[in-house]
């Protein structure tokens, strides 16, 4: 694997090589950001790693000077998950100096984590998009576990013409449900305990559904009560909406996505589930 830090190495190292896979992280990697890499590996003949805590996405008070940063141990797991680049660029790199550009995807930006991360969103489909540019790969890997930043960055996709596939990959999880996921090393005993709540209230809400009830209050209730029952926990949201516009429904009468975002202790953390609508009950 090579290490790369400007993007006239990049280019360089690139060529015309025509099919790349781009799996962009900020790093503190685990087996979630592995599986992106090992499929991206599977169905690109290159694949392209970044590595960049991106700072216009976070906001005032936010954790970007404290975010993780474990860079030896990064490139060493990015290696055998099977990437061939690791491109980590210092911000001027991405940002170059007057820089003066944003990306902004009109209201799926303002919903959900939008409310409480006012400009996330804008930072996000900026990196994306310069990603985009920078790297020119064939197909780029999300996580589900980000479902909202999935449907932004499937939105300027389209919006932008890019030709690029976007290729949303599965949440991976501990063995209690919990979405793995570079802040859960803020966690200490008590709250990762606390934590394993949250798999446990999304998947009482999607069995509810599946066994038949439509209401949304109904579902949103069920998860509420069982992250109610942890006094370590502290809900921001929890919205059963619609997966493409991202507005809340009243009844699941197709897919539909219980989303939400809590505070454990300091720790913000975010997860999803997919709601199918289940038969009513007779
Ligand atoms: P991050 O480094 O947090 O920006 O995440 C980089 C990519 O890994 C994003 O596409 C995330 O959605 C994805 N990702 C993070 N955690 C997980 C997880 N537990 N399972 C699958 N993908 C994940």
């Amino acid at each position: 694997m090579e290490i790369l830090r400007t993007l006239p190495g990049l280019r360089d190292a690139l060529g015309s090589e025509a099919e790349i896979g781009l799996v962009p992280t900020m790093g503190a990697l685990h087996e979630g950001h592995l599986s992106l890499m090992q499929r991206s590996a599977r169905e690109n003949a290159v694949t392209v790693v970044t590595l960049f805590v991106n700072p216009t996405q976070f906001g005032p008070g936010e954790d970007f000077a404290k975010y993780p940063r474990t860079f030896e141990e990064d490139a060493r797991l990015a290696a055998t998950a099977g990437a061939g680049i690791l491109f980590a660029p210092e911000p001027a790199e991405v940002y170059p100096p007057g820089d003066l550009t944003r990306v902004r995807v009109e209201q799926l930006s303002d919903r959900l984590c939008g409310k409480f991360r006012p400009g996330h969103f804008e930072g996000v489909a900026t990196v994306v998009t310069k990603l985009f540019l920078m790297v020119g790969p064939r197909r780029a890997y999300f996580g589900e576990k980000d479902f909202q930043q999935l449907q932004v960055i499937r939105r300027l996709t389209e919006d932008l013409h890019f030709a690029i596939e976007i290729v949303a990959c599965p949440t991976v999880r501990e063995a209690d449900g919990l979405a793995l996921s570079s802040r859960n090393r803020y966690l200490d005993r008590d709250e990762r305990m606390a934590a394993g709540a949250i798999p446990r209230a999304l998947e009482a809400a999607r069995t509810l559904a599946e066994s038949g009830e439509r209401a949304a209050t109904s579902i949103v209730s069920a998860a509420a009560t069982i992250l109610g029952n942890e006094p370590l926990l502290r809900l921001q949201y929890l919205e059963l909406v619609d997966p493409a516009t991202l507005l809340p429904v009243e009844t699941v009468e197709e897919e539909a996505v219980l989303a939400l975002a809590l505070y454990c202790g300091a720790t913000r953390l975010i997860d999803n589930v997919r709601i199918l609508p289940g038969l009513p009950a007779a």
